[in-house]
């Protein structure tokens, strides 16, 4: 950490705006990395990646450097590199690790710098609150929608809001949870800023080229994709939309056939099997189970085009009268499936010991491309006819 006491705090956060913008102005390109002087910056940047691919979560401030500009534009460039190699299982981890790295060393830094990142940068509506209450140091208080945004996606019960201080509106959190929380948001971030990047990598001088030859080599095999599919997550990890269709499903009431596909068709592309999504429509009062089999047996590609229909996207509920809240709960998703697929991925993050195991699922490529693929939406499949009339 004594590193990071002596840098900055563009280089400490070098995903900060404020960061790019300092970059910007020392006119670095792509091509000024074909200079040998620039060497300290690509070995710092091939560290980054190295040290996400073999920590991920676990990274440490043991490989910054003291140059602000090795710091600084190392970011960057690994972001580069990791389009160059175009491996979405990288990406998740880069960003998984670049969020960790900055959750240490902002648990280092005052209160100034976090309200800084927290509004600033993510415009979370965060006050400083400090008040002891049965023994519990509180420090500021966050808006009910910015704590739910992340809370609601934990699974441990101090982050359930019956067991939190809510007060006019605001829960009360210790610094170290508004940390925790803007962990996520660091990591999506990141995400995003690869996203960007996606798909256009550009031609790189030799030296970036080596780079990313010899990062090739010597990234761990272990990258492996696991299906998210392999980890089935009950319905506490459903979007609210699917939960509330289940509920009534479940309930007896007779719900419209949209509502039955999006369900179905939600249901398969999380990977539960056809029997299983039968047994919840058991309850129907119209049930036919004949009928209903070769319906749920459609939308899982089994039967007719042998397409797999994928899930509605989150305006077509809307506009079917599907989506709850108009989706407050749900952090800007597009699709129901992304909202599942990143509960599953918390969830798998929550237990220490099956931490590693749950970013490799959770992390994995696959889940990436499953939710750009999600997010872009399918507009052909979901415009397919209603196969559970
Ligand atoms: S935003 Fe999307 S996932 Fe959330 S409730 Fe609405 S339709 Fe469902």
């Amino acid at each position: 950490m004594e590193t990071a006491r002596r840098l900055s705090i563009r280089a400490k956060y070098p995903f900060l705006p404020e960061s790019r913008e300092y970059l910007a102005k020392h006119g670095l390109t792509i091509e000024s990395f074909a200079d040998p002087v620039y060497s300290r910056i690509v070995e710092r940047a091939k560290a980054r990646i190295l040290d996400a691919a073999n920590y991920g979560d676990n990274i440490g401030p043991w490989n910054l450097s003291d140059d602000e500009l090795v710091e600084l534009a190392s970011f960057p460039l690994s972001i580069v590199m990791i389009t160059s190699i175009g491996d979405r299982r990288l990406a998740r981890r880069f960003a998984l690790a670049e969020s960790s790295l900055a959750v240490k060393l902002l648990e280092g830094e005052g209160e100034e710098v976090v309200l800084k990142i927290a509004r600033e940068v993510f415009g979370m509506d965060v006050r400083v609150e400090k008040r002891t209450i049965s023994g519990i140091e509180y420090d500021y208080s966050l808006g009910l929608k910015d704590y739910l945004r992340g809370a609601l996606l934990f699974n441990k019960p101090e982050w359930k809001l019956v067991n939190r201080i809510v007060e006019r509106g605001r829960v009360l959190v210790t610094s170290h949870e508004l940390i925790r929380l803007m962990k996520d948001r660091i990591m999506d971030y990141v995400l995003e800023l690869i996203d960007r990047a996606w798909g256009k990598p550009p031609k790189l001088p030799k030296p970036l080229e080596d780079a990313v030859k010899e990062l090739r080599e010597n990234l761990p095999k272990n990258l492996i994709e696991i299906e998210l599919g392999s980890e089935l997550g009950g319905p506490e990890t459903w979007p609210p939309c699917m939960r509330a269709i289940r509920e009534r499903l479940l309930s007896g009431e007779n719900v419209s056939h949209f509502a039955n596909f999006a369900l179905a068709s939600f249901l398969i592309n999380i990977g539960m099997k056809p029997e299983e999504v039968l047994s919840l429509y058991a309850n129907r009062p119209d049930f036919d189970a004949r009928i209903a089999r070769y319906q749920v047996e459609h939308i899982a590609g089994l039967r007719g085009s042998r397409t797999r229909y994928t899930t509605p996207s989150c305006s077509t509920m809307r506009t079917n009268g599907l989506c709850v809240k108009g989706g407050e709960l749900c952090g800007g998703v597009r699709n129901p499936l992304t909202y599942y697929r990143r509960a599953m991925r918390r969830k798998l993050k929550l237990d220490k010991d099956k931490a590693e195991v749950g970013r490799e699922r959770g992390e994995a490529g696959g889940e990436a491309m499953r939710e750009a693929r999600d997010e872009g939406g399918n507009a052909a499949a979901e415009g397919q006819s209603d196969n559970t009339r």
